[in-house]
């Protein structure tokens, strides 16, 4: 697997049901931007992204159903470059231990991840969002199996 963020990026979007107008609202937004990359999201995210502002993002299962699994085996294959996840912090969601398990394997993974609109505009706005990045993936069997720190 490359360590290389591609200078096109594969975008995860995902967005919890509260908070899915406020992403639906974002990419509105920042169309022109989010154009130029490629778009993918948990199924009923990308279903709603897609037909509310004509942004093409491809659709994974709906999160509860699985969507979040299969995007995180997607950074792990390294078909994912950059998430926005809008999760809800003031409702429990019955998914929650996939919930945890996508971010904790996109820190892993050392993908940029916005959770939050502030973070969403910063990075978006980044001038590495046009660049190749190379990321820092730890080094698991060396470092960590072997004790090479
Ligand atoms: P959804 O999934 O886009 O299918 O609603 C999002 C989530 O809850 O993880």
């Amino acid at each position: 697997m490359s360590d290389i963020l591609k200078r096109k990026k594969q975008i995860a979007l995902v967005a919890h049901d509260n908070r899915k107008e406020a992403l639906i609202e974002w990419a509105s937004e920042n169309k022109d931007i989010l154009n130029k990359h490629s778009l993918c999201g948990t199924g009923t995210t990308a279903k709603l992204i897609s037909e509310r502002t004509g942004l093409e993002v491809k659709g994974f299962k709906s999160g509860p159903m699985g969507g979040d699994e299969q995007i995180g085996a997607a950074i792990v294959d390294g078909k994912i470059d950059f998430m926005i996840f809008f999760w809800d912090p003031l409702t429990a969601q019955p998914h929650d231990p996939d919930v945890k398990a996508l971010l904790r394997i996109s820190v892993l993974y050392d993908i940029p991840v916005a959770m939050n609109q502030s973070t969403a505009d910063f990075a978006l706005k980044s001038y590495l969002m046009d660049e190749e990045y190379e990321r820092h993936v730890i080094d698991y069997y060396n470092k960590i199996r072997k004790g090479n720190f």
